[in-house]
C-alpha cells in the first residue's frame, strides 16, 4: 500500500465513487427506519459531500435486536476458533484490497493527505484486524486451584452486544481497534461512527460480512451524538460501550450507562499531553518529535504532544529548529496532492475554534512564534498552517484546554521540579515525553509523568504490543495489546464437584 499517484489520479478516482451511506443491519444495507438523511460537507473543499442514513433510536433498536440475536444464537461465538480467524484474516485481507476506496473515503470525510490515508490509516486498520484474528486460536481458559474433589474452571466468555462509539480523527484506525478485541472475543457489535466520518465504518462492515462474518455480528448505524449515540449508550439490551471521544462526552456516556443497565464502559478520551525538554537534549531531535508530534494529523491527534514545556535558556532556539522542521518537512496542502504531509482540519466551526483558541492565548499574553493561521482559503476548505505559540503560562487555558488543531503551546520553566509539577497540572494523563541525556533524569521523569504512555527522548512511537489508553480523564481501558481482548471478557467460574 505504497501507491504514489498523482492529484489528478485521485481526482478522477473520487469522481467515479458513490460511496455507500445507508447503515448496515444484519448483513444489509438499510435507509434510516424514518427515511430521513443528513448530508457530509467535505473539509478538503467545503463542499456537500456524501449523503447519509440519518440513524435514531428506532434504527439502533434494529441493530441492538440482530447483534442479539446473532450473539444468542452462537452463529459467530461457537463457531470453530480455526474458523473465526480464518474469517477475520480474510477480512484483514479485504481491508488490504479495497485500500485505495478505503483511502478515499476516509479523505473524503475527515480531509487528511491521500497518502496519509492510505499507508498509515488503511494499513493500521487491516493490522489491527489480523492481529486479533491471529489471538483466536490462541486463548485459553484457566482451572482455579481446588481439592480433589472438584474441578473449578475459569473461562473467559464474551460480553454479548458491545455499543462501540467512535470519533473522526483516526476512524478507520479506532474502529479496528474495538472491532478486531470484541469479534475475536465473540462478542457483537453495533458501531455508531462519529457523524462526519461515517462512509469508511460502513465499508468496513460490508467487508466483514463478505470475508464470512455471519449477518448481525457486526452493524453501523450512522448519525448524530444525540440521536444516535445516546439511546445506543442507554440501551436495556446493549451490554458495554467501548468510547472513544471527548472526556464531556465520555462523562456522559458513564450518566448513561448508570441511567440504564449499569452497561460496562471503556473510555479513551481527551489529552493535553506534555512534551518535556532540557537544556541538555539533543535540540534537533526534540524539535522534530515536537513538531511530528503535535502537527502530524493537523494536530487532530489526542496524544498530540501539545504542550511544549522547554527549560528557558533554550525556548528560543528550540521553537527557530521547531519552525525549520515544519517549514522543511510538514507540507500543508490539498489532501489529494500527493505532497501533503498535513492537510484540512475536520470542518468550519472546529477551524473556528482553533482559530479563536489561538486570539483569546495571544490576548492573554501568549507570543505568536510562528504560524497557527487560517491559509489555503481560496480552495474553500479548512487549513490551518501548523504554528507555536510561545510564553505561555500553563493556567491559559490555550494550555489546559484541547485545541485539536497543529498548535503547540510553549511553556518555559527553570527547574526540574517545576517541570514536572506543570506536566502533571492537567486533568488529563494520556501522554507525554521527556527529552534529556542524563538518563538518570530520563528514568526518574519518566515515572513521574502521570500518563498511560510516556517517552524518552521520542514522541509517539508505538506498535501493537503495547497497549494505549489514559489515566485520570483521559479515560480507562485500553486498546491494542493483547490486554484489549480482556475488556471484551467476563469471567465465569463452573465448579464441578465430585463424589
Ligand atoms: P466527541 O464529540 O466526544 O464524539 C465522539 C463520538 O461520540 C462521536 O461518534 C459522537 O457523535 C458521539 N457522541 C456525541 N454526543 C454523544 C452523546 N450525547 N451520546 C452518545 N454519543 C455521543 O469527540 P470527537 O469530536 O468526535 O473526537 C475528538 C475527541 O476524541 C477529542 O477529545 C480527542 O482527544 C478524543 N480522542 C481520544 C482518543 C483516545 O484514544 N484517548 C482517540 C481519538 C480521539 P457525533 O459525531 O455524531 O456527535
Amino acid at each position: 500500500m505504497t501507491a504514489s499517484h498523482s492529484r489528478d489520479y485521485w481526482e478522477k478516482a473520487i469522481a467515479a465513487l458513490s460511496p455507500e451511506g445507508r447503515h448496515f443491519i444484519d448483513g444489509a444495507f438499510r435507509p434510516a427506519i424514518s427515511g430521513e438523511t443528513f448530508v457530509r460537507t467535505r473539509p478538503m473543499d467545503g463542499t456537500a459531500g456524501a449523503s447519509l442514513a440519518r440513524g435514531r433510536s428506532e434504527d439502533i433498536d434494529a441493530a441492538v435486536a440482530a447483534a442479539r440475536v446473532a450473539f444468542a444464537s452462537g452463529v459467530w461465538r461457537h463457531k470453530e476458533p480455526l474458523d473465526k480467524k480464518k474469517i477475520m484474516l480474510k477480512w484483514a485481507d479485504l481491508i488490504r484490497a479495497n485500500a485505495e476506496e478505503l483511502a478515499m473515503l476516509e479523505t473524503l470525510d475527515v480531509g487528511k493527505p491521500i497518502l496519509a490515508s492510505l499507508n498509515v490509516d488503511v494499513r493500521l486498520c487491516a493490522d489491527g484486524i489480523q492481529y486479533y484474528a491471529e489471538m483466536i486460536d490462541k486463548q485459553y481458559d484457566e482451572i482455579a486451584p481446588t481439592g480433589p474433589k472438584a474441578r473449578a474452571l475459569v473461562r473467559k466468555v464474551p460480553i454479548g452486544v458491545i455499543g462501540a462509539i467512535t470519533p473522526w480523527n483516526y476512524p478507520l484506525i479506532i474502529d479496528s481497534w474495538k472491532l478486531g478485541p470484541a469479534i475475536a472475543a465473540g462478542n457483537s457489535v453495533v458501531l455508531k461512527p462519529a457523524e462526519q466520518s461515517s462512509l469508511s465504518a460502513i465499508k468496513l462492515a460490508a467487508l466483514a460480512f463478505e470475508a464470512g462474518l455471519p449477518a448481525g455480528v457486526f452493524n453501523v448505524v450512522t448519525g448524530y451524538g444525540e440521536e444516535t449515540g445516546k439511546p445506543l449508550a442507554l440501551h436495556m439490551d446493549v451490554d458495554m460501550i467501548a468510547f472513544t471521544g471527548s472526556t464531556e462526552v465520555g462523562k456522559l456516556i458513564m450518566g448513561y450507562a448508570a441511567q440504564s443497565n449499569i452497561k460496562r464502559v471503556a473510555l479513551e478520551l481527551g489529552g493535553k499531553s506534555p512534551i518535556v525538554v532540557f537544556a541538555d537534549s539533543d535540540l534537533d531531535a526534540a524539535a522534530s518529535a515536537a513538531a511530528w508530534g503535535c502537527f502530524y494529523n493537523a494536530g487532530e491527534t489526542c496524544h498530540a504532544s501539545t504542550r511544549l514545556i522547554v527549560e528557558r535558556s533554550v525556548q528560543d532556539a528550540l521553537i527557530a529548529k521547531i519552525e525549520a522542521v515544519t517549514r522543511s518537512d510538514i507540507a500543508l496542502a490539498h489532501p489529494l496532492d500527493p505532497v501533503a504531509q498535513i492537510a484540512a482540519l475536520i470542518e468550519e466551526a472546529h477551524m473556528d475554534k482553533v482559530l479563536g483558541m489561538v486570539d483569546a492565548g495571544i490576548a492573554a499574553g501568549g507570543r505568536r512564534a510562528f504560524g497557527a493561521e487560517r491559509v489555503l482559503a481560496e480552495t474553500g476548505g479548512y487549513y490551518v498552517s501548523p504554528g507555536v505559540i510561545a510564553d505561555v503560562s500553563n493556567a491559559m487555558p490555550i494550555a489546559r484546554d484541547e485545541i485539536f488543531g497543529p498548535v503547540l503551546v510553549s511553556i518555559p520553566f527553570d527547574t526540574e521540579e517545576e517541570a514536572l509539577s506543570i506536566a502533571n497540572d492537567t486533568v488529563y494523563g494520556l501522554a507525554g515525553a521527556v527529552f534529556t541525556r542524563d538518563m538518570d533524569r530520563a528514568h526518574r521523569f519518566s515515572e513521574g509523568i502521570h500518563a498511560g504512555t510516556v517517552w524518552i527522548n521520542t514522541y509517539d512511537m508505538s506498535n501493537f504490543a503495547t497497549p494505549f489508553g489514559g489515566f485520570k480523564q483521559s479515560g480507562f481501558g485500553r486498546d491494542r495489546s493483547v490486554h484489549a481482548i480482556d475488556k471484551y471478557c467476563d469471567y465465569k467460574t463452573i465448579w464441578q464437584q465430585f463424589g
